[in-house]
């Protein structure tokens, strides 16, 4: 989860789908403009081009109920089905962090491990929307209670995996020759926020800075 620069103003079909009786908050001109916004990757899972994106609500609108969230631009979100499914739990109706307002590098420390993703709170003690971003994060790498969600989660943290190899890869090759422009240009394109699991890619690197000096700029 990274930081996301919502666009405004917010589409107009918003507006007028609100005043509706059964308006849709899907009209073309939201999904494009959250589709642009969010560079087509999951908020959540950090999934790039998603083959079934779908808009999510941070807080949800429970069918209808809460109708001003239904329409709310600041309130819609760009999500793969998966982890809209898995946010469908009632511990996450009082939302998640806003990654449009609040940087999550900012507040979680992103890692992968062996064979699972492990993340820390920055704080001693994390306010309750960053420890709910945080465990529903966990549950979409890990949650194993249906046979698609095996699929699912074991499906990202591969990505995840072949995303950080291609980092370290890379890595390993700017420790032979840090001045290569080509290689530096690479390792630019892997740690932009736009990027797929940006934010575990970019913590390894504020991590080991140290190593990477040259790479300062591109975490920035
Ligand atoms: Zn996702």
């Amino acid at each position: 989860m990274v930081k996301i620069e919502r666009s405004f103003p917010a589409p107009s079909s918003l507006a007028k789908e609100a005043a509706k009786k059964n308006g849709s908050y899907e009209k073309p001109d939201v999904v494009e403009q959250l589709k642009e916004d969010f560079h087509n990757k999951c908020y959540i899972c950090g999934l790039k081009n998603l083959q079934d994106p779908q808009v999510e609500h941070l807080l949800p609108h429970k069918n209808g109920k809460y109708h001003e969230r239904k329409f709310d631009w600041n309130n819609l979100f760009w999500s793969c089905g998966h982890c809209n499914g898995v946010k469908n739990q009632r511990k996450y109706d009082f939302g998640i962090l806003d990654c449009c307002k609040i940087d999550p590098e900012q507040e979680i420390i992103f890692r992968l491990k062996q064979n699972d993703i492990e993340l820390l709170s920055r704080a001693d003690i994390p306010d309750a929307e960053t420890a709910r971003a945080m465990e529903l994060i966990m549950e979409v790498f890990n949650l194993k209670n249906t046979g698609l969600r095996v699929y699912k989660s074991d499906m990202r943290l591969k990505e995840l995996q072949k995303e950080m190899n291609l980092l370290f890869d890379n890595l390993e090759k700017l420790k032979e020759a840090p001045a290569s422009g080509i290689l530096l240009q690479k390792l630019r394109v892997l740690l932009k926020r736009e990027s797929a699991f940006a934010a575990f890619k970019r913590c390894y690197v504020k991590e080991h800075l140290s190593d990477y000096p040259e790479l300062t700029a591109f975490i920035q």
